[in-house]
């Protein structure tokens, strides 16, 4: 994607992170940082979380704050609680990314491993599911919100061996279309984004034979995650973007 967005995109803007701690989620906390955004990174790690909120304050960014929570085990009163303490810091979210995802094998649906395709479920839509409903009423406060879910090109068509984790990011498609729906007379917009093969260790542990030099790393493809959280997406929703538009899925060639 080309796009160029002034320095100062994201002034103003409160964004919430999930999975800030590594991979993709690290570097979308950091450019929103950079971009201007306070940005309250949630993940699991929390020495993780540290390390990206000193890179944002070393960078000159404004003072981020940090969530430890484990999205395998959190309950829909640990979402409440996530959302008590942020309206304790902040007056509302002007944006969310749930990029926090869970992979497990890649085996065909025969061999999958009950707890697997649970705990896949838990992570990357119950825990999703239940953050969303408790994160609604800061978003609705902002005048113009920005509700952003990952997908993947196995959420759109499925494939061999991707079982829980394709048919998870289905139903993240389901739910951002549903949402976009419900709120499209208000200033809450919901989009999905895939973004395509990237550098990271979940897809490292996907791919492992492949040249990840072939990769784009999470840096190239943060022109989309800007563009949905500013203001120059505001007319978008209901729409699944792809970060690397064209891009063949499957590994690297
Ligand atoms: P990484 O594995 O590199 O990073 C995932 C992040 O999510 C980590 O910070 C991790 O925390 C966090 N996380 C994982 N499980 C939990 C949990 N139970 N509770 C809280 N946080 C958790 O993945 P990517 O950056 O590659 O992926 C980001 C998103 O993009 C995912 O939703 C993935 O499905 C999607 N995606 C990625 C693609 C790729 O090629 N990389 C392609 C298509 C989609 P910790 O650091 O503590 O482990």
């Amino acid at each position: 994607m080309h796009y160029h967005p002034k320095s100062d995109l994201l002034r103003q803007r409160i964004i919430l992170v999930t999975g800030a701690g590594d991979g993709i989620g690290r570097e979308a906390a950091l450019t929103y940082a950079r971009f201007g955004a306070q940005v309250i990174l949630l993940g699991r790690t929390e020495s993780k979380l540290l390390a990206v909120q000193q890179e944002i304050t070393r960078a000159g960014g404004l003072p981020a704050q940090s969530i430890v929570l484990d999205l395998l085990t959190a309950t829909a009163e640990d979402c409440q609680q996530v959302a008590g303490q942020i309206t304790q810091w902040v007056p509302r979210l002007d944006g969310v990314l749930h990029n926090a995802g869970l992979l497990s094998e890649i085996v065909p649906v025969a061999d999958i491993k009950l707890q697997d395709w649970l705990d896949v479920m838990q992570v990357n839509v119950n825990a999703t599911f239940m953050l969303t409903q408790a994160l609604l009423p800061l978003l609705l406060k902002s005048a113009s919100a920005s509700l952003v879910f990952t997908s993947s090109s196995v959420g759109r068509e499925g494939r061999s061996g991707w079982g829980a984790y394709a048919v998870s990011k289905f139903a993240t498609e389901g739910l951002m279309q549903v949402l976009a729906d419900e709120y499209k007379q208000t200033n809450l917009r919901v989009n999905c984004i895939n973004p395509g093969g990237t550098r990271t260790s979940m897809r490292a542990s996907a791919f492992p034979d492949e040249d990840s030099q072939k990769l784009k790393t999470p840096a190239d493809i943060m022109p989309l995650y800007l563009y949905l959280m500013g203001d120059d997406s505001r007319r978008k929703t209901g729409i699944s973007f792809d970060a690397q538009p064209g891009r063949k899925a499957g590994p690297a060639e």
